[in-house]
């Protein structure tokens, strides 16, 4: 993009963190050269968009890291045809990711006020597969289920039950499950009606909570 002031420092980060690392998926690189990272954060924050770290975005959640956003990304490996349920929209920016990558995109926020700053911003860069809604999303988004692929962005203590029915068969989902302060990322995969689990990489997301603010 001739006007981004951003470009280069996009286009290195996708070098730098995300292929040095090994993030092989053209699809998914391209992906990560093409969102504009620094619309996602503060405006505050916009220098340090493409560094190698989470940033806070407001009401004590943080934006991931870009390298965790395309880990998460390539193990779910999406194709054009597949409907995804995000739980924990945040900024909006690992939605928009899979906007470029997939059909369609469900992704549910329970603190309103990120929920519907990130709507707007989705829809002023014109993400029109992306849609986001307001509640709990340990209960799923049941309403377009089954999915094809399911991430959760924000740590519960088990994998939730709703979102284990509402995963398509052949369906994968990648979620960071564990203690407060210490998670796995794990990523289940549904065959035959059963999931399949493999732990992948410790790591340490913000809480998934209920509407009082308590932890599952
Ligand atoms: N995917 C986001 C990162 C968000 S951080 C991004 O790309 O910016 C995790 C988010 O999960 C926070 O915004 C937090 O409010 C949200 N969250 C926590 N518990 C939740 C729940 N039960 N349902 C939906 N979202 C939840």
């Amino acid at each position: 993009m001739m006007d981004d002031p951003y470009a280069r420092e996009r286009a290195q980060m996708v070098r730098r963190q995300l292929k040095a690392r090994g993030i092989g998926d053209p699809r998914v690189l391209e992906a990560f050269r093409k969102v504009r990272r620094h619309l996602f954060v503060p405006e505050d924050y916009r220098e340090l968009a493409y560094t190698d770290q989470p940033l806070a975005i407001g009401y004590d959640q943080t934006i991931s890291q870009p390298y965790i956003v395309a880990f998460m990304t390539e193990a779910l490996s999406v194709d054009k045809s597949d409907k995804v349920l995000e739980v924990g929209t945040g900024s909006g920016y690992q939605a928009a990711i899979l906007g470029e990558l997939c059909r369609a995109v469900y992704s549910v926020e329970i603190i309103e006020a990120l929920a519907d700053s990130a709507r707007r911003r989705l829809s002023k860069l014109d993400y029109d597969n992306v849609y986001v809604r307001t509640g709990d999303g340990y209960q799923g988004w049941p309403e377009h289920a089954p999915y094809d692929a399911i991430v959760v962005t924000c740590s519960p203590t088990h994998v939730p039950s709703p979102l284990k029915a509402q995963l398509a068969e052949g369906g994968r989902m990648i979620i960071p499950v564990g203690e407060r302060y210490a998670q796995e990322l794990v990523t289940l995969r549904k065959k035959g009606g059963e999931l399949v689990e493999t732990s992948i990489l410790p790591v340490r997301f913000v809480p998934l909570v209920d509407e009082k603010g308590k932890r599952y």
